[in-house]
């Protein structure tokens, strides 16, 4: 008998399942089109004694040791909620099924109650690593209850990534905590990666051959910038397309895919009264690259030029990028802690950051600072108000805003840049221009205002007496 069932062997459910038996867990998996578990039984190698492979979910059920544990690993949205349909009638109460895909919270949590409601416990389960990360260590990010986590905790935390031997895996909180923490770990993603994207055209308008930012970018790596996605953007920028031998770069059209988790992030945030702008930057600029005639017809239209930037320091691009990584990792945690207290899930900040030093794609070494700073407590929830990290900021933000210049007085698009430099000028205004927006509020709808020199609300402005 199995020890846990893996229904779609897709790339990543493939991937998790060989990693459970590299670590000694026999497993049962099964796939909607039978003929992937004869491909999946074929890749297994010397693992192969640890599987037992099925062709429906009646014999994956029958193939697991009772209280039993289903993990889901199916495409994202209804194709979830078929395969829930169809396995609770074939399980017992007491049994447990793990949904490990890219789910939307708010879908979570309805199956939580959904599955619960027949006596049947439900994790949601946000994994991030990539194939490489799911087959050797992921970052694991669990919701649900407590109590249903701690019979496969084992099992979790063994295929999970390791930092300095610490598990990074963690039950973070009830129904939709683990992908809501997986959600916003993907909005920082988008930011972190747009980021980048916009010092690559940066560095192309400055007229730096491909090695020269491969140089430059490795370089950073061995700094503060250190993290995976500085580390593999050195590498595609040696890359040559295996066929044309062309720089990869120049054989990929530039339109970036989503599949929904940078937006959910974005709407949630709104949802809850925060505004994650430079995720939102993010999502905008892979949306915009999906129209590539209209762009084209723009540049017919407000032609670009040749672009020379010529006076930006490699020093002040590593430094915008330092700053706008804190700030999207700020407006990532912001809204963690927002969550935490709107769905009161007692989320652990820090914990989430120590989860996130390895196995996921933004692993950095500025974690290790974000944990540190959320341990001590975050001053207002903010990660930029914190006193290890404010003065870093402080540095960097000024490499940010020259660079921000620089890209906006050549025309050269750094929408995710100036997003986290305009969030870092707001907010660190103690008092801002939106008395003029309450003004307007008032002018045209009596909204009323609230007034600087005594307490109350519902004052007017002198419109309102000719009324
Ligand atoms: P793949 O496209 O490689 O595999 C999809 C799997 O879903 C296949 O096993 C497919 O079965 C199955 N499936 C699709 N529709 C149905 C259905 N209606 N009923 C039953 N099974 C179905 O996807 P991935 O492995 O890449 O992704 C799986 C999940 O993991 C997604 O939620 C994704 O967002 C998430 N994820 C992916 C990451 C990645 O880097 N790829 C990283 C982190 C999370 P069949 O063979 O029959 O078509």
């Amino acid at each position: 008998m199995a020890r846990i069932g893996v229904t779609g062997l897709g790339t990543m459910g493939a991937a998790l399942a060989l990693n459970m038996a590299d670590r000694g867990f026999d497993v049962a998996v099964h796939n909607r089109t039978e003929a992937v578990v004869d491909e999946f039984m074929e890749g297994t190698g010397s693992l192969s004694d640890r599987f037992t492979p099925v062709k429906s979910l009646e014999a994956l059920v029958d193939a697991l040791t009772p209280p039993r544990a289903v993990l889901i690993m199916v495409k994202a949205g209804d194709p979830v909620d078929a395969v829930i349909d169809a396995l609770v009638p074939l399980l017992d109460k007491g049994d447990l099924i793990i949904d490990a895909g890219n789910a939307d919270f708010n879908d979570t949590r309805r199956r939580t109650a959904r599955v619960t409601d027949e006596g049947i416990g439900f994790l949601g389960m946000g994994v991030s690593g990539g194939e490489e990360g799911a087959r050797h260590g992921p970052s694991i990010m669990v919701g649900g209850t407590e109590d249903l986590y701690r019979p496969v905790q084992d099992i979790i935390e063994a295929i999970a990534a390791r930092y300095q031997d610490d598990p990074c895996a963690a039950w973070l909180g009830p129904d939709g905590a683990g992908h809501f923490v997986k959600t916003v770990h993907n909005g920082i993603e988008y930011a972190d990666m747009q980021f980048i994207a916009e010092v690559f055209g940066i560095l192309n308008a400055s007229g730096r051959s491909y090695a020269d930012q491969a140089d430059l970018f490795a370089e950073w790596n061995g700094g503060p910038l250190q993290s995976y996605l500085i580390e593999i953007t050195a590498e595609i920028l040696r890359a040559r397309d295996s066929e044309t031998g062309a720089p990869v770069l120049d054989v990929i059209v530039d339109k970036a895919g989503q599949k929904g988790t940078g937006r959910w992030t974005v709407i949630e945030a709104l949802k809850l009264g925060q505004s994650a702008t430079a995720i939102e930057a993010a999502v905008a600029a892979r949306s915009w690259s999906a129209e590539a005639d209209a762009r084209a017809k723009a540049e017919e239209t407000y032609p670009t030029g040749t672009t020379r930037m010529s006076h930006v320091l490699d020093g002040d691009l590593e430094k915008a990028l330092l700053a706008a990584r804190m700030i999207g990792y700020g407006q990532g945690f912001a809204l963690l802690s927002a969550a935490s207290r709107h769905f009161d899930w007692s989320l652990d900040l820090a914990r989430i950051a120590e989860i996130w030093r390895a196995g996921c794609i933004i692993r950095s070494s500025l974690l290790d600072d974000i944990s540190s700073a959320a341990r001590d407590g975050l001053p207002h929830d903010q990660l930029i108000l914190a006193p290890g990290i404010a003065p870093r900021l402080a540095d960097a933000v000024e490499g940010l805003r020259r660079v921000v210049l620089a890209s906006m007085e050549e025309g050269v698009p750094v929408p995710g840049l100036a997003a986290a430099l305009s969030y870092f000028d707001t907010y660190r205004r103690a008092r801002g221009t939106t008395n003029m927006i309450q003004a307007q509020r008032d002018f045209f709808g009596r909204h009323g205002f609230e007034r600087r020199d005594r307490d109350g609300t519902g004052f007017h402005g002198p419109w309102a007496e000719s009324d």
